[in-house]
């Protein structure tokens, strides 16, 4: 038996004469990584923020944990982690007091140096968030969405312009956090990491949902149509040539 965590019904909305989001509706159930897929512009970050309560909706209903997104926003907020505009973390702190003035807007006691652990950020503890390359910056900014211990955390684009090792660390990661039962609700538009890291994906575009399955049942409904790829593909492709000569570890030290 499957728990919804999240029940989305004729989500809408419209900016001025716009519709970004034509009426979607969808399920994510407790303890998946559900994807949101989709090309700029299909209205996937519009749908997590409303979800997130960032965002005004148009119309719909938006359910989270039982709780409606009109009556009741204040009871979403803290189950919820999203990850912070970058620009809120004060550049003279370093990692260890940001989390700990995070940890005190949330009025929620976190161990500092465990969660910094937890995103292989040990090390930066003393370091600046400018510092850190990129892959560390979204691991700490995933380590930032759990500050709260959320049941759901909504991660938008969080490998967008990662080398294909800080790549495959994340999804390692999300993959961890979503081990001690955390719901994951993540958007991309990297098809090989949506098939790697998903248990169900909603295809988004144009404000639609288009496909809602499991990345395996897609590509075998596919299949089943009689598509074939055009040409013989090969036991190997270019990236992982990359990883196989350049390694899989973190490097970024
Ligand atoms: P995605 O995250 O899938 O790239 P968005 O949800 O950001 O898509 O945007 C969906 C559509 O809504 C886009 O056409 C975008 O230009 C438009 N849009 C997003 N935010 C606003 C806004 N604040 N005002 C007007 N249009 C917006
Ligand atoms: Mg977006």
């Amino acid at each position: 038996m499957v728990n919804i965590i999240i029940s989305v019904k004729e989500l809408k909305k419209t900016y001025g004469t716009f519709e970004a989001v034509k009426g979607i509706s969808f399920d994510v159930y407790e303890g998946e990584i559900f994807g949101l897929l989709g090309p700029n512009g299909a209205g996937k970050s519009t749908t997590l923020e409303i979800i997130e309560t960032l965002r005004s909706k148009t119309g719909g209903t938006v359910l989270v944990d039982g709780f409606n997104l009109d009556t009741a926003p204040n009871s979403i907020k803290k189950i919820i982690g999203v990850q912070l505009q970058t620009s809120g973390y004060y550049p003279g702190l370093n990692l260890t007091e940001l989390i700990q003035l995070f940890s005190g807007l949330y009025n929620q006691p976190v161990n500092a140096k465990e969660l910094l652990q937890l995103v292989n950020l040990e090390d930066k503890a003393k370091s600046k968030f400018k510092e850190l390359s990129g892959g560390q910056k979204q691991r700490f900014s995933i380590a930032t969405t759990l500050i709260n211990q959320p049941r759901i955390i909504f991660l938008d684009e969080p490998t967008t312009g990662l080398d294909p090792q800080a790549r495959r660390n994340l999804w390692d990661l999300v993959r961890d956090i979503r081990a001690k039962g955390t719901t994951v609700i993540i958007t991309t538009h990297y098809m090989d990491e949506a098939e790697q890291l998903c248990d169900r994906i909603a295809i988004m575009d144009e404000g639609k949902i288009i496909a809602l399955a499991s990345p395996d049942k897609m590509i075998d409904d596919l299949v089943a149509t009689g598509f074939e790829r055009p040409k013989q593909v090969k036991a190997a492709n270019l990236e992982d040539v990359f990883i196989h000569l350049t390694g899989k570890d973190i490097r970024e030290a």
